[in-house]
C-alpha cells in the first residue's frame, strides 16, 4: 500500500538514494561529486547560488552549506549551470562510502 504524505513526513521524509538518509532529518547529502564524460565535478552546495535565500532547500530540505539530495529541483548542474534534473548532461553521482 502507498504511504500517505503525512506518514512519510512523520518518518523524517523520503530516503535519499545517494546517502540513505531521511531528507527531512539529514543536514544534507553526503555525496559531493558527480562524473560527466569521464570528468569529476564538485556538486554545487545549497547556498552557493545567490538565489538560495532560504535556510533549507524548498525541495530536498538540505540546509545551507550542504549538498542537495537526489532528484532535487533546486540543484544546479556544475557542468552546464542549468537545473540539474532537467539538463541534458550525462551525469553519474559518485557515492563516497
Ligand atoms: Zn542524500
Ligand atoms: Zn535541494
Ligand atoms: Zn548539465
Amino acid at each position: 500500500m502507498e504511504k500517505s504524505i503525512k506518514e512519510i513526513i512523520a518518518e523524517g521524509g523520503v530516503i535519499c538514494e545517494l546517502c540513505g538518509q531521511r531528507m527531512l532529518k539529514a543536514d544534507g547529502c553526503t555525496c559531493s561529486e558527480i562524473k560527466s564524460n569521464g570528468k569529476i565535478y564538485k556538486r554545487i552546495k545549497f547556498g552557493e547560488d545567490p538565489l538560495d535565500i532560504d535556510e533549507r532547500c524548498h525541495d530536498c530540505h538540505t540546509s545551507i552549506g550542504h549538498y542537495h539530495h537526489i532528484n532535487c529541483d533546486a540543484e544546479t548542474c556544475p557542468v552546464c549551470g542549468e537545473q540539474l534534473i532537467s539538463c541534458d548532461c550525462d551525469i553519474e553521482f559518485i557515492e563516497n562510502k
